[in-house]
């Protein structure tokens, strides 16, 4: 498939803040590419120099082949590119359908146009209702159709289900997935929040300080994540500081078997290597490790458990409810299942000895 936004070395600094340190990314035709990181990293200003609102100071950004900003320059409304910014920006005083075709030029063509997107997001029906009329989430999907309307060929959505609560936010995001792909949309997608981006894109790519840590399928960035950082930026971890040899790491909960055991040897860094476990990957159960439980925290669908071992050492459980949870205080056994995953030693952060690394979030 045919590289539909290519970014290459782009640099932005605001006086004395570098937003963009050297960005490389490529978004394949017809892919969402979700980038996530936490506020401040640059995320905006990546996708305001797509849209052409922003102009980098080094570097160079083609679409669809043609360079639009490097050597020269394509103003934003030539760029075949829509934008959905965090609150859908729509015109009060016109209704839904006037919102939806504004950039359109006036026939039947157009009033097609506008029944067919409001029907991918599913407004059909509410085209006589002024923005007023219309519940948050239904405004942002006025907003998607609107930017879908002229037929773009790269969609921009910057934090577009932010100010949605987490319910409606699911149901947006997973129906705004739906259009783009019908349209055969290219989209890029920025977002502070994991779960969002793992669950709609076809890569993330994960930044920190002005630089893309990783980009990768989302399975990819969730269980082989580059470095510590990114390990508990995506999800809860536990990281082990580990001996790793023949495939095998020896930690404080026994040994695990390593999905790449060639990293475990690359670095000068001394001979411990930092191994990842998922709270997934983490059992409870009549044999194993000995363990103390700290937290409890319910979440409906599972809880998440901290068991700390007789050192201190905490671990992170996933535990389905359904089943009779643990308390706090409570001795427990566990163990660890499945492969372990050895990371990068993390440029910027000294890893702790073992322990929590992530958040729920
Ligand atoms: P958030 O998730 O909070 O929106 P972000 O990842 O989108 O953050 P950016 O808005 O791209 O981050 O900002 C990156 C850095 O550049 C920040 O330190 C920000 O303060 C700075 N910055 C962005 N725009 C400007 C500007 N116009 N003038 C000065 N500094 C700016």
């Amino acid at each position: 498939m045919a590289a539909h936004v290519e970014i290459d070395g782009l640099t932005k600094r605001f006086a004395n803040v570098t937003a963009l340190a050297g960005v490389d990314l490529t978004v394949e035709a017809g892919h969402l590419l979700a980038v996530l990181g936490p506020s401040g990293c640059g995320k905006t200003t990546l996708l305001r120099i797509v849209a052409g609102f922003e102009r980098a100071d080094a570097g160079r950004v083609s679409l669809a082949g043609r360079e639009v900003d490097g050597a020269c320059v394509v103003p934003p409304h030539r760029r075949g590119v829509a934008v959905v910014p965090q609150e859908g920006a729509l015109f009060p005083h016109l209704r839904v359908g006037e919102n939806v075709g504004f950039g359109l030029p006036r026939g039947r063509e157009s009033a097609r146009r506008v029944e067919e997107v409001l029907e991918l997001v599913g407004l059909v029906g509410l085209e006589k209702r002024y923005p007023h009329e219309l519940s948050g989430g239904q405004q942002q999907r006025v907003a998607v159709a609107r930017a879908l309307a002229p037929r773009p060929t790269l969609v921009l959505l910057d934090e577009p289900f932010a100010a949605l609560d987490a319910a409606l936010r699911a149901d947006l995001r997973a129906d705004v997935r739906a259009a783009l792909a019908e349209d055969h949309a290219t989209a890029l997608l920025v977002t502070h929040d994991q779960e969002e981006a793992l669950s709609i894109a076809d890569e993330v790519a994960v930044m920190r300080d002005g630089r893309v840590r990783q980009c990768a399928a989302p399975e990819l960035v969730y269980w082989q994540p580059v470095d510590p950082w990114v390990a508990s930026f995506v999800g809860e971890a536990t990281v082990f500081r580990a001996r790793v040899r023949d495939g095998i790491a020896t930690t404080v909960v026994g040994n695990v078997p390593v999905l790449d055991p060639a990293r475990g040897t690359d670095s000068s860094a001394g001979p411990d290597r930092s191994v990842l476990v998922r709270p997934e990957q983490v059992i409870l159960g009549d044999h194993g490790t000995q363990a103390a439980v700290s937290e409890v925290t319910y979440y409906g669908h599972d809880a998440t458990v901290v068991a700390r071992l007789l050192d201190g050492t905490p671990i992170i459980v996933r535990v389905q409810t359904g089943h009779r949870l643990p308390v706090v205080g409570q001795q427990v056994q566990l163990r660890i299942e499945g492969a372990g995953h050895v990371l990068a030693d993390d440029p910027d952060a000294t890893p702790r000895p073992s322990g929590l690394t992530g958040s729920r979030g």
